[in-house]
């Protein structure tokens, strides 16, 4: 009988049939199929046995990493099988639904800075290295220059794929984070398939492609893709594999990871997305016929609230809307298109709170036939339950048209954006009607959000 780990690797192939590949075939190897989920399992398993078999891993050990996710996910996971602690520090962009894995996991989670680099304290990998310091019986992972890290690609992936694809692959492409992936399986194609392209996919901010194309270290910038692009170059990614490389906006990237999940079925995450894009352009690129292989690096379940979220790529103001210079472009989430969060007059006040915390807001528009008629929040609720003491739960059996304000000031939706200050000077929420409809609130998160992309 298989044990868990047992069943890390032997990941499915599959071949993309109804996307534009120009010429060439294109085949993925999901990864996410993995037990954690993502292309991680495999150099997790690795330098956890390698570590062991150093004896450098002592039972009882802890287990310290600096990781994007994927790799926390892994050893999280083999750590939990094996009895050892798991230490992991992840910068803030990455996304809620795998640090909430993490944990769940056993692993204790440490959030640090996205915004600063190598030499900073706050720097993920610095901070790891501290953690480690100052923890007994810890090692630091360091998937950045461990070579276990290559080599569980290089036995076992890329093997794999080779015999998933008969022996015939033109080209391979892939991202790289710690460089694992590229490095594993370009030397052992370097080996067994001479033929064979490695070809990188790289996210626009990033340093690596950039390098590769004009031998030039540039400043890096700044990207949401998670997983892939780095502000350096590790020690695990042998660049001269490389033979093309693709730099790819974050905007293309979710675009077809979306575009995958509803063409294929595949439900992929933002880093398939970047290489997915590069993929595609690479095969439309070719006058001869190729086979082509990119993978799935983890799924897009990791992502839902990115990736597949309508309110984030609006926020990022990469859904196609007209935009207008007015209150209006403010508005992420509308009334019109069934996405504004909202309670009616009728409603209990467990409703009001039901919805409050399912969507992490602290106040709700009262809404009737398209009108706003009233405005709720946590403080109308706290007190309507500290009146009724006698009983807390009858409180909560109010109605919202018991509590709610009604004296309302709304904006129009094409108020200029300036109009919204002394809105938000005097402490409301800036409420939008258009032709007399309720559109949406506008807080001010959304005015600052606004900002940062019209800066960035
Ligand atoms: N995609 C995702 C989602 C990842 O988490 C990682 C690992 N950082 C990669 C791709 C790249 O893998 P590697 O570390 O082998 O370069």
């Amino acid at each position: 009988m298989a044990t868990l780990l047992d069943l890390i690797g032997d990941t499915p192939l599959v071949e993309v049939k109804r996307l534009d590949c120009g010429p060439c075939r294109l085949f993925l190897k999901l990864e996410s199929a993995n037990p954690s989920g993502s292309i991680k399992d495999r150099p997790a398993r690795a330098m956890i046995e390698a570590a062991e078999a150093a004896g450098q891993l002592k039972p009882g050990g802890t287990i310290v990493e600096a990781t994007a996710g994927n790799t926390g996910l892994g050893l999280a996971l083999v750590a939990g099988q094996k009895n050892y602690r798991t230490i992991l520090v992840v910068p803030d962009k990455m996304s809620r639904e795998k640090i909430l894995h993490a944990r769940a996991l056993g692993a204790q989670v440490h959030i640090t800075r996205s915004d600063v680099g190598k030499g900073h304290p706050d720097y993920y990998q610095d901070m790891a290295l501290t953690i480690t310091s100052r923890t007994k019986g810890a090692i630091f992972i360091n998937q950045f220059e461990n070579p276990a890290n290559p080599l569980a690609h290089e036995t076992a992936t890329a093997p794999e794929l080779l015999r998933q694809m008969n022996g015939d692959i033109d080209a391979i492409v892939v991202g790289v984070g710690s460089g694992g992936t590229l490095t594993g399986i370009g030397r052992f194609m370097k080996r067994a398939s001479p033929k064979t392209e490695m070809v990188l996919a790289d996210p626009v901010g990033s340093v690596l492609a950039p390098f590769i194309n004009s031998g030039e270290m540039i400043e890096a910038g700044s990207w949401t893709v998670e997983g892939i692009g780095e502000d350096f170059v590790p020690a695990n990614a042998d660049l001269s594999l490389v033979k093309a490389a693709y730099s790819i906006t974050d905007q293309e990237s979710y675009a077809a990871a979306r575009n995958l999940l509803r063409k294929e079925g595949i439900f992929a995450g933002s880093s398939s997305g970047t290489l997915l894009a590069a993929a595609l352009r690479y095969c439309k690129l070719q006058t001869k016929p190729k086979r082509v292989v990119s993978l799935v690096c983890d799924s897009g379940a990791k992502y839902l609230s990115k990736v597949f979220n309508d309110a984030f790529l609006a926020q990022e103001g990469w859904i196609e809307r007209t935009r207008s210079g007015t209150v209006r472009d403010l508005v992420i989430n509308r009334h019109e298109e069934g996405g504004a969060v909202e309670v009616r007059p009728q409603d209990t006040l467990r409703t009001v709170f039901a919805r409050m915390r399912a969507a992490d807001v602290s106040q709700l528009p009262v809404v009737e036939d398209d009108t706003i008629v009233g405005l709720v929040d946590e403080s109308d609720l706290l007190s309507a339950l500290i009146t009724d003491t006698d009983d807390p739960a009858h409180g909560f059996n109010r109605t919202v048209k018991d509590v709610m304000v009604t004296r309302l000031e709304t904006i129009s939706a094409d108020a200029p954006i300036r109009d919204l200050v002394p809105l938000f000077r005097k402490d409301y929420v800036a409420i939008v009607v258009e032709n007399g409809r309720f559109l949406g609130l506008v807080t001010r998160i959304d005015m600052i959000n606004h900002f940062r992309v019209g800066t960035s």
